[in-house]
């Protein structure tokens, strides 16, 4: 038999969709998954996202995994060549932060023969595409596209909606962080405003915050 039919064959599979679409608990998942049958699973994740735990990946329902937080993608080949034992299944979260050389360690892994599995958010809040992902989606063999649920009409949400911007506060007087949950929603394509959505800024808390 030719020696490469006998090689494992590696794949890249992305899961994406817009904020509180379940992208993390479905990487937890299927990384989950693979640890029960015995594989050896790496999970990367961008360092600049600690906004729930330092080193573990939580999802907004609360489920966690234990993670390895990297700046950078050459960061996560590194971490690659310090283990005993090669790898067999390596998951990403929050995708969307990592440059685009993150693209070809991608296609070099999945095709030594790696399971890669990458989660982020295929739009940045004004709908546009955002960081690598586009690109992953095009080479990728298999893409999940997940719905949230909008939370003004209840139909399935493919965008992420900005509610607060950058230099406003909460009403309870916090800074609102880049990332930070309560400043984004999920929101369908008719509900969606492209920026912020200063109309529900106004609505929900009259009185309490400046809008600009
Ligand atoms: P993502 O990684 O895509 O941001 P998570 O996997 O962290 O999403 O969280 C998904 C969970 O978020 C859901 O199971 C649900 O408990 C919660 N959630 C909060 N708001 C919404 C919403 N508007 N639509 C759907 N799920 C939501
Ligand atoms: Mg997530
Ligand atoms: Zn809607």
């Amino acid at each position: 038999m030719e020696p490469f039919r006998l090689m494992r064959m590696g794949v890249i599979e992305i899961i994406c969709g817009p904020m509180f679409s379940g992208k993390t608990e479905e990487l937890i998942r299927r990384l989950r998954r693979a640890k029960i049958a015995r594989q050896r699973v790496v999970v990367f994740k961008p360092s600049l996202d600690n906004r729930y735990d330092e080193i573990q990946i939580v999802s907004h329902s609360d489920q966690r995994i234990p993670s390895i937080p990297v700046e950078d993608p050459a960061m996560m080949e590194y971490c690659l060549t310090q283990l005993a034992l090669p790898v067999e299944v390596i998951g990403i979260d929050e995708a969307q932060f990592f440059d685009s050389s993150l693209i070809p360690l991608v296609e070099n892994w999945a095709n030594s023969g790696i399971r890669v599995v990458a989660a982020g958010l295929d739009q940045d809040y004004l709908g546009q595409p955002f960081g690598p992902i586009p690109h992953l989606l095009a080479i990728a063999d298999m893409v999940t596209k997940q719905y949230a649920v909008c939370v003004l009409c209840g139909a399935p949400a493919t965008k992420s909606q900005r509610v607060w911007a950058n230099h406003q506060k909460t009403p309870s007087g916090e800074k609102i962080l880049v990332g930070a949950h309560d400043a984004y929603e999920a929101r369908c394509r008719g509900c969606h405003v492209r920026g912020v959505d200063k109309a529900v800024v106004v609505a929900s808390h009259e009185n309490e915050t400046t809008v600009v």
